[in-house]
Order: structure tokens, then C-alpha cells, then sequence
């Protein structure tokens, strides 16, 4: 190993990326890291945070009208779209320097090059056109926002790349996909006060998600403001002489709006990385096939987070990390562990979701409690918002084991991470229920809800 460089070699400066970078150093290994664009990654940069702030930034307009019902007077608001991007900046960079710094504290030593893979253990950096070697190749390159170069005009079309950084605030907006990134940039644009409609072309928004929050969101949504046009596709997107766009759909309308917006999914980022030319083994996605333990068919070349296309999330990728580290340097080969994650879509109301949708567990289990409540919230009583909270959990009637637990409603995020310790830990309804509800908060629901609403028996509802 004294023969190389590094001991290992960091491709991607991203969430998993830095996170093995980062780890690997404190343990005493020689490590670099190439990141071509910005530290911290999609996560940082275009991801994650900036998109939380963003929601924050929308959701202050129901905060001002939900404010009268609790005796204040807001005087009439107004909102600086320049404001929200340059502090978001200072933000993020802010972050970027601290991702960097958290490598180079640790040991590592941090490059801003693009890089590729020139031989299994050599890597050309080619900003500077040099090659360094290294032992083990970890590739966390994360991924990128599809195109679709068959929709006549896509080159009129932004991605979510783009639209943090709009020079001007759309007065309009459609937004193509229904995945959770184009609704929460719905929700996002349309707090913001632009016209939204989103466009999807399967028959409800946020498939994979429970059809009940899926169901409510969308009526939730629609309730707000925001249009919705399940099964339609863009035909074509054309430029107007006064600069706006028509976006023709194939239902048959033709929407005139400022930006079209693509979100459509991601594809994995792996194309002119030299991985064809050592026999780097890749799905027809084109994301890099690993093993249990994240290696690829090339003995000392890894591959964690968005790049393998397994569950595209930052935490998964940095948990991927912590075990790729195990396994290639403590000797302790460690799997991660894909099962039962929770998560967030922060839509507003948000979704907060951990373990099986009821339509999943009907069709694994013979018996199924389905224990649903829907109600308006303690918050939204003075302030007269009408919406609702659902929350729902879903039972092996045989096992009592609870399989799966959804909720839409304010914090929803916030509790799907408590929910995921006792759905992880495998707990049951009678430990929910044995739990003294903490009160007043919505989420003492989850432990209150005694009877099931109704069963689901081979696939029958009874
Ligand atoms: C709009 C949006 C919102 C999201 N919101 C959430 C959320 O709320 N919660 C959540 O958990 N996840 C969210 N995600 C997903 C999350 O950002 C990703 O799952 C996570 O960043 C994946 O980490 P990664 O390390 O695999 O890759 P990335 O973070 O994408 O990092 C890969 C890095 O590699 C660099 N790179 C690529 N090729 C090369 C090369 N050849 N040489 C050098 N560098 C290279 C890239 O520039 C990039 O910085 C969101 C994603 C998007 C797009």
C-alpha cells in the first residue's frame, strides 16, 4: 500500500463522499478527495438545505394570515426574491467551508478537479492534468437532474439546479413530475405567490407514498391554490415573442407561464469517468452495480449514495459511507441497511413516512389494521385554516407488529424520524399503546388510536 499515493481516493465531494473521506483520514489513512463543482454536494449546494430554506421561506405567508385568528395584526407583507437567494448563498457557502475544512481537519487533502479513473488504481485530476494513485477508489458522484432532449423546446426548460438560483421570481410556473422534488418545489413557488401548476403523468402525485396521504395532499394542494394535471405529459414547450413560454400538454392545453420546470427524476452522475474502460459494471440506468457492501465488480473500487441508485437520500449516503469504512479499512465488513428508512417530503402540509404503505403490507400480509385519524389540528382552531392532519398506522393483525406509519400534517418530517426507531426496532401496536400520550400535541394520536378503522383481510376490506 506504501506504493500508492493514498490509501483511498474519494471521487465526489458530496454527502457520502465526504462523510468516507472524512472518516477514513481520522483513522490514520492517507486519503484525497476530487470534487468538481462545490464541497458538500447536491445536499448542500442544490438539495436538501437549500430547498428547506426555501420552504421556510414559502410557508411565512400562512403564518401571516393564520396570525389574525390569534389577535395579531400583520401589516400586509412583502417578499424579496434577491434577498431569499443571496442569504441562501452566504448560507451554503457558509457550509461548503466547513465540509472542506471537516476533510482537510481530519488529515484528508481536498482537490477541485474533476476526476476519472484511468487504471483501477490510478486517477487523472484533470484540472492541473495530473495522476495520483491510491489503493482503494471510492466513487460517490452522485447524481443529476434527467434531461429529456425529445420534448421539442426542453432547451427552454430549467431544472432544479436552476430554479434556486432565478435571476427573477416567475409570475408562473408548471412544473413537470410528480416525484417529491417537483411538489415540494409546487408548494415551494406557490407560498412564494406564483401561479403553479403542476403536471404529472401518472394518475396521483408522490407514487410509492401511502394513497390516502397521496390522495390528501393532492386535495390539500388543489385547496391552496395549486393546479394539479394528473395524466399529462408536455408535447411541446415554445418560446413567446414577449419572452414568456407556452407549454403544450397532451391534454390538450396549452399553458403560458414564465418558467417550465423539469422533474422529471435523476440519473446517476458516471458518464466519461473512465469506469467503461476498467470494466466498472453498470446498471441500464446507467448507476454502478455493488455488491452487499457497496463494491464494485473491480476489486478496490467502491461505490456509495445517488451513484448506485439504491435509496437516493443523504442519509442513506452517508450511512453507506460509515459502512463502506468498516468494511474497507476496520475489518469489519458492515452491509448498510436499506430497510425501514424514514423519510420526509416537505410539501406543505408536510409528509413525514417510515416502514410499508397500506397498499404494500395488503399485499404481504394476510390481515392488516389499518388505525386512521384525520383531524384539524389544535394550531389551525384560531387561525380557522381549514386543513386537516392525518395520521395513519398500519398493523400485521397476526404480529401486531406495526408496519408502517404516515403522516401529512405540520412536523410530520419531524415525527417520522422519532416513528422510525420503534418501526426499526420492530415494536408493536401494544407497545403503542402502552405509551402515555404527551398532551396537548397531535402527534398523541399515534398512541390513542385504540381501534382499528377497519381491517384489511386477504386483500379485502372488512
Ligand atoms: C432538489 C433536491 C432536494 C433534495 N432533498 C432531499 C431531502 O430533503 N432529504 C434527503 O435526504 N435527500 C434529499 N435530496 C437527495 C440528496 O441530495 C442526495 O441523495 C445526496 O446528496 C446524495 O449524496 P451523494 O454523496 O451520493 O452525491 P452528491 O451529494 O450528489 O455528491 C456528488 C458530488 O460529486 C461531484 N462529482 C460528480 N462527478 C465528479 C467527478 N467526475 N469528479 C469530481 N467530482 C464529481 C458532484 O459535483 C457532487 O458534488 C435532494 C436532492 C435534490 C436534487
Amino acid at each position: 500500500m506504501a506504493g500508492y499515493d493514498y490509501d483511498l481516493f474519494v471521487i465526489g465531494g458530496g454527502s457520502g463522499g465526504v462523510r468516507a473521506a472524512r472518516v477514513a483520514a481520522a483513522l490514520g489513512k492517507r486519503v484525497g478527495i476530487a470534487e468538481e463543482y462545490r464541497f458538500g454536494g447536491t445536499c448542500v449546494i442544490r438539495g436538501c438545505v437549500p430547498k428547506k430554506l426555501y420552504v421556510y421561506a414559502s410557508q411565512f405567508p400562512e403564518h401571516f394570515a393564520d396570525a389574525a385568528g390569534y389577535g395579531w395584526t400583520v401589516p400586509e407583507a412583502s417578499f424579496n426574491w434577491q434577498t431569499l437567494v443571496a442569504n441562501k448563498d452566504r448560507e451554503i457557502a457558509r457550509l461548503e467551508a466547513i465540509y472542506k475544512k471537516n476533510v482537510e481537519g481530519s488529515g484528508g487533502e481536498t482537490f477541485h478537479s474533476r476526476a476519472m479513473i484511468i487504471d483501477p488504481h490510478v486517477v487523472h485530476l484533470l484540472d492541473g492534468d495530473r495522476t495520483v494513485t491510491a489503493d482503494q477508489i471510492l466513487i460517490a458522484t452522485g447524481g443529476r437532474p434527467a434531461a429529456h432532449p425529445a420534448l421539442p423546446g426542453h432547451e427552454h426548460c430549467i431544472f432544479s439546479n436552476e430554479a434556486f438560483d432565478l435571476k427573477e421570481l416567475p409570475k408562473a410556473i408548471m412544473i413537470e413530475g410528480g416525484g417529491y422534488i417537483a411538489v415540494e418545489f409546487a408548494n415551494i413557488f406557490h407560498g412564494l405567490g406564483v401561479d403553479t401548476t403542476l403536471v404529472y403523468r401518472g394518475k396521483e402525485i408522490l407514487s410509492r407514498f401511502d394513497m390516502d396521504l397521496r390522495r390528501t395532499l393532492h386535495e390539500t394542494m388543489e385547496k391552496k391554490g395549486i393546479k394539479i394535471l394528473c395524466h399529462a405529459v408536455s408535447e411541446w414547450v415554445r418560446k413567446r415573442p414577449d419572452g414568456r413560454l407556452d407549454a403544450h400538454l397532451t391534454s390538450g392545453q396549452t399553458l403560458t407561464v414564465d418558467q417550465v420546470m423539469l422533474a422529471i427524476g435523476r440519473v446517476p452522475n458516471t458518464e466519461n469517468m473512465g469506469l467503461e474502460g476498467i470494466g466498472i459494471e453498470m446498471t441500464a440506468a446507467g448507476a454502478i452495480k455493488v455488491d452487499d457492501y457497496s463494491r464494485a465488480n473491480v476489486d478496490n473500487i467502491w461505490a456509495i449514495g445517488d451513484v448506485t441508485n439504491r435509496v437516493q437520500l443523504t442519509p442513506v449516503a452517508i450511512h453507506e459511507a460509515m459502512c463502506f469504512v468498516e468494511t474497507a479499512f476496520k475489518d469489519n465488513p458492515t452491509a448498510p441497511d436499506h430497510d425501514t428508512i424514514a423519510t420526509a417530503v416537505f410539501s406543505q402540509p408536510e409528509i413525514g413516512t417510515v416502514g410499508l404503505s397500506e397498499d404494500e403490507a395488503v399485499k404481504r400480509f394476510a390481515d392488516i389494521e389499518i388505525y386512521r385519524a384525520s383531524f384539524r389540528p389544535m394550531r389551525h382552531t384560531l387561525s380557522g385554516r381549514d386543513e386537516k392532519m392525518l395520521m395513519k398506522l398500519v398493523v400485521d393483525g397476526a404480529s401486531r407488529k406495526v408496519l408502517g406509519a404516515h403522516i401529512l400534517g405540520p412536523d410530520a418530517g419531524e415525527m417520522a424520524q422519532l416513528l422510525g426507531i420503534p418501526l426499526k426496532a420492530g415494536l408493536t401496536k401494544d407497545d403503542f399503546d402502552r405509551t402515555m400520550a404527551v398532551h396537548p400535541t397531535a402527534s398523541e394520536e399515534l398512541v390513542t388510536m385504540y381501534k382499528p378503522t377497519y381491517r384489511v383481510k386477504d386483500g379485502q376490506r372488512v
